[in-house]
């Protein structure tokens, strides 16, 4: 029997645990904090979104994207359903592609999980804060305080900074290093976005469905779209999740970079067509002031905040408006653009972007190139998912597979 030692109890540690254990591995499985899977509580908002319909390379990040489609080409979304299914975990698809526990409940697939770690005889041993690993001439040893275990095979599942109140406090990044391994700074993503722009004061609370686009020093190096949040502080919504990697990274790496947000509240529109309605409207409504406007088009908060950047009354009537006032608001409604400062940080975040270089890893067994036995899964690694059940499909994809991988290889000596 191959003793395999977990660290992290997380989505890919607690996947990882039990499909070792299914594969007759002797399991020990090590978690920081009090409660094992506390981060699968609070994801897809206390709903988890596990996995998703459409599956392809576009959905990752990393410095090697490539990597992700490997791994779940050994392990997809089918699989990962039939062992949820075979834990009890009936799914239903919503929002074009989203999946979710049946149930709807995120505990339900927490508890399903240790239920399954019970059966299988995992054993657990929580508060394992402050572990170190050495390396052994056959194996490792994981000592936590007085205590020395020793594993033929180590499964490293810490997942990395984000969200640390729910346990994964970067420390994987030190074990990791530790290991000899390298890891790309991690920075936060899916996470809301910080602006100095201080008519996002006046707009916070407005929720507009619109398009992002992420320009540095001018040039459009992301886009998104879907419902975008105003916020005193910034910018939020989903859109900005899945651009907001992107901008954490430039903003690390070139200090100097001038990195803004551009909206367009009216994707649907070509500019052209865009004018044709403003001036039909106008042809219509010729004495209605510009304050009430745009009022029926856009939340009536964001229509106003459009007119104050041109400098335009809100009494005056829309008829009057000149031909550059016209063309100003064309620009406000399609480019809005605020400067972009920095994160919310990893407190706020759902995701880190950056990790452990998968350059080091066989993406069909998750064993580090060149040092056999050691295996690394899930967020701990440099993948990043969009927005839509990616991040917990390679966090049960990579842990999956490695404690397959984990327990068979053991198993022929
Ligand atoms: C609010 C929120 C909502 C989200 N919603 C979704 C969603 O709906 N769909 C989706 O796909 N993704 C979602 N995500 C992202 C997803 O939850 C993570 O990508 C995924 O959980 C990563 O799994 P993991 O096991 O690699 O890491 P984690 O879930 O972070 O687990 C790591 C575990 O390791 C433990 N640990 C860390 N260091 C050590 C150590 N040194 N020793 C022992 N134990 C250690 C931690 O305490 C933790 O329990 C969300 C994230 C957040 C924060």
């Amino acid at each position: 029997m191959t003793k395999v030692g977990i660290v992290g109890a997380g989505a890919a540690g607690m996947m990882a645990a039990i499909s070792a254990a299914k594969a007759d591995a002797q399991v020990v499985l090590f978690e920081r904090t009090a409660k094992l899977g506390k981060k699968i509580l609070s994801t897809g908002n206390g709903r988890c979104n596990l996995t998703n319909e459409y599956i392809s390379a576009e959905c990752f990040h990393g410095a090697h994207p490539g990597f992700a489609m490997e791994v779940l080409n050994g392990f997809g979304r089918e699989e990962t359903i039939d062992v949820f299914e075979q834990m009890g975990i009936c799914t239903t698809t919503l929002n074009g592609g989203y999946v979710y526990p049946r149930s709807l409940q995120a505990a339900a697939v927490a508890k399903a999980m240790i239920r399954e770690l019970e059966r299988l005889n995992v054993r657990v041993i929580c508060e394992a804060d402050g572990l170190r690993i050495k390396r052994r001439k056959e194996g490792f040893l994981i000592e936590h305080g007085r205590e020395t275990y020793a594993v033929e095979r180590v499964i490293l599942a810490c997942g990395g900074q984000a969200a640390p109140q729910t346990g994964s406090d970067g420390s994987g990044y030190r074990l990791a290093k530790e290991l000899g391994l390298t890891v790309i700074p991690p920075v936060p993503a899916l996470v809301p976005l910080k602006s100095s722009d201080k008519c996002l004061k006046d707009l916070s609370g407005v929720r507009v469905s619109g398009r992002v686009s992420l320009l540095a020093n001018g040039k459009r190096v992301d886009f998104a779209s879907g419902e975008l949040q105003l916020c005193d502080y910034g910018l939020s919504g989903i859109p900005v999740f899945q651009i907001s990697g992107q901008a954490a990274r430039l903003l690390m790496e070139n200090k100097t970079v001038h990195l803004e947000a551009e909206l367009n509240f009216a994707e649907e529109f070509t500019t052209e067509e865009l004018k044709h309605y403003l001036d039909g409207q106008i042809k219509r409504r010729r004495d209605v002031r510009c304050g009430d406007f745009l009022m029926g088009f856009l939340p009536e908060k964001l229509g106003l905040s459009l007119f104050k950047r041109i400098g335009v009354s809100y009494d005056l009537p829309a008829g009057k408006l000149s031909e550059k006032q016209m063309k100003d608001l064309i620009r406000e409604i399609t480019a809005f653009r605020v400067p972009i400062t920095g994160t919310q940080g990893f407190d706020r975040a759902q995701v880190c972007a950056g990790g452990v270089d998968t350059a080091q890893i066989d993406p069909s067994t998750m064993e580090v190139k060149g040092i056999p036995g050691l295996h690394v899964v899930g967020e701990l690694l440099d993948i990043d998912g969009i927005c839509g059940g990616y991040n917990l499909q390679f966090a049960w994809s990579t842990g999956f597979l490695a404690g397959k991988a984990a327990a068979k290889a053991g198993n022929k000596r």
